[in-house]
């Protein structure tokens, strides 16, 4: 499908939205379009994950009430209907409804980032890595950033699940579970 199709297509539903009322929430309404523009561009996939809030200091973590509101909940229920309906979209969305902590989170062990300039940061400082790194592959190996005392911390923390300070508006640690009773795909 070329470039121009996607972007006739993405404009359409662009126009369609512009027309809402205004205050109207932009999920409730929007996220129904991406499944069925999915569909049709035979996108197998789509995953509903919120922003991390935890490397954005300057926020705090109201913005993940939104994500137990009537427009939230409405949205996604409508999203998933057409993905049922179109047979071939999954829609998933992140474990909403296991009870949130560090211990939930298994990206210290399999997943790790490394800036272009060579700092290896958790996951979700990969926006800001001199917000937390763990130090400079350019400056000494890999293997010596990963296995270094502040990683190693963060590791041994995560067993006895105690959550460290700059995680604590993760989402997998601050996100409250969503009564759902849609049986949604959740990853
Ligand atoms: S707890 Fe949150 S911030 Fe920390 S690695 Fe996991 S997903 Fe990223």
């Amino acid at each position: 499908m070329s470039y121009k199709v996607n972007a006739r297509r993405l404009r359409k539903i662009y126009n369609r939205l512009r027309r809402l009322p205004k205050g109207v929430n932009f999920f409730k309404y929007a996220s129904k379009h991406v499944v069925r523009l999915a569909s049709e561009m035979k996108v197998q996939f789509v995953n509903i994950t919120p922003v991390n809030l935890a490397s954005i200091t300057a926020s705090n973590s109201s913005y993940y009430d939104f994500f137990s509101s009537d427009s939230f909940i409405s949205g996604l229920e409508q999203a998933f209907q057409v993905s049922t309906d179109v047979e071939n979209v999954e829609l998933s969305i992140w474990d909403v409804k296991t009870k949130n902590e560090f211990k939930k989170c298994h990206l210290l062990w399999n997943h790790f980032y490394i800036s272009w300039d060579g700092w290896p940061t958790p996951c979700c400082a990969k926006p800001f890595p001199m917000e937390l790194n763990f130090g400079n592959v350019y400056e000494s190996s890999l293997m010596s950033c990963l296995n270094s005392p502040a990683y190693r911390d963060f590791r041994l923390m995560w067993h006895k699940n105690i959550t460290p300070d700059f995680y604590k508006k993760c989402q997998a640690i601050d996100l409250k579970p969503i009564d759902l009773s849609i049986g949604i795909t959740l990853n």
